[in-house]
């Protein structure tokens, strides 16, 4: 099983381990739990996120930004459309 793209949200952390599978494969909006956009890739250096079992080091493999940092990047599902 190969996963394309990896894809999280930031106020999901410190739980790494706890990442939703469905979040991966279909067309996923959003955190329905912080109704917070998903990011695929790192919105401070651009670098692609790789597979879940990466994110343990829980900081970006680039430019070592702490993921919880990543949710000051993530919009809220209801700006989606403006993009
Ligand atoms: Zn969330
Ligand atoms: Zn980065």
């Amino acid at each position: 099983m190969k996963l394309e793209q990896s894809r999280l949200c930031g106020a999901y952390y410190p739980n790494p381990l706890c990442y939703k599978i469905e979040w991966q494969f279909k067309t996923a909006t959003g955190c329905d739990r912080h109704q917070l956009r998903l990011l695929s890739d790192c919105p401070n250096c651009g670098a692609r996120f790789d597979v879940p079992a990466l994110w343990v080091d829980r900081w970006c493999q680039r430019c070592f930004i702490f993921f919880p940092e990543l949710v000051n990047w993530q919009r809220p599902m209801e700006n989606q459309l403006e993009n």
